[in-house]
């Protein structure tokens, strides 16, 4: 079995370590002794979705979002076609925001993929945070880190969970993310699979069944430092609440 990933514009659209969600995907397949290849897609390269199995779509300053929006318009259709075709997908930050109809910044609007119906506004104060999430969809908990100027409205989509601990789409909502078919999009970056080898499996199990039918299912890994590394974060932060200063304000 192969799994074929792209990675959609490194040059632009990599924040954080994204980048390191390309190696657990392959990592984790390899320990599998399932075989992946990595394409990356440069701003100008050409992309045929109908040979990727996973797309990753990485986190962009708000210069960097507005230069990739052009390449965009581009692959709209064929971007939403895979898409609506089960196609698997994880969409960071930028790259979340970017999946969605617009996202205002101070300067200008930037056209989104229209892919997930939802929108995103820029507001002066940065949601920075390490971030904890409860989920329906996983066992653990979802750890990972936030940095966010926009916040994302996402309607009547499903979010990825609910916030433990941080701030999530838009600082007062209390949800984070959205989940819709294969795409998982996110604000966390951190990066988010080495810290969360669960979601990491569920993408790679989803782009398995859709390639190789429904019989196919994921051994099971130890994952013995990355439950310990998980309960330390999540006990760390365990006592506490953030909310945006903002919030606080109005209370008192
Ligand atoms: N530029 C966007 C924002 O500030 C996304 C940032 C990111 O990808 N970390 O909201």
């Amino acid at each position: 079995m192969k799994l074929t990933i792209g990675h959609l514009y490194p040059d632009l659209l990599n924040l954080y370590g994204d980048r390191g969600n390309i190696q657990c995907f392959r990592k984790r397949l390899e320990w599998r002794k399932i075989e992946a290849e990595v394409i990356p897609f440069l701003s100008d390269d050409k992309i045929d979705f109908t040979k990727l199995d996973i797309v990753l779509l990485g986190g962009g300053s708000d210069r960097e979002q507005e230069l990739v929006c052009k390449y965009l318009i581009e692959i709209k259709q064929d971007f939403k076609d895979y898409v609506e075709n089960n196609g698997v997908v994880l969409a960071v930050c930028g790259g979340y925001q970017l999946l969605g109809k617009y996202y205002k910044t101070d300067k200008k609007v930037i056209e989104g993929l229209d892919i997930l119906d939802i929108y995103t506004e820029w507001e002066p104060e940065r949601l920075i945070r390490n971030i904890i999430l409860n989920s329906p969809l996983f066992e653990t908990p979802i750890t990972g880190f936030e940095n966010h100027g926009g916040r994302t409205y996402i309607g009547s989509h499903t979010p990825l969970g609910k916030v433990f601990f941080g701030l999530g789409n838009t600082g007062k909502s209390g949800y984070e993310g959205v989940v819709y078919k294969n795409v998982i999009a996110t604000y966390l970056h951190g990066p988010l699979l080495p810290k969360n080898p669960e979601i990491c499996d569920y993408l790679l199990e989803r782009a398995l069944k859709r390639k190789y039918g429904k019989d196919i299912s994921l051994e099971k890994l130890p994952d013995k430092l990355e439950h310990k590394a998980n309960e330390y974060i999540v006990s760390r932060y365990s006592d506490k609440k953030y909310v945006l200063k903002e919030t606080i304000k109005r209370y008192t």
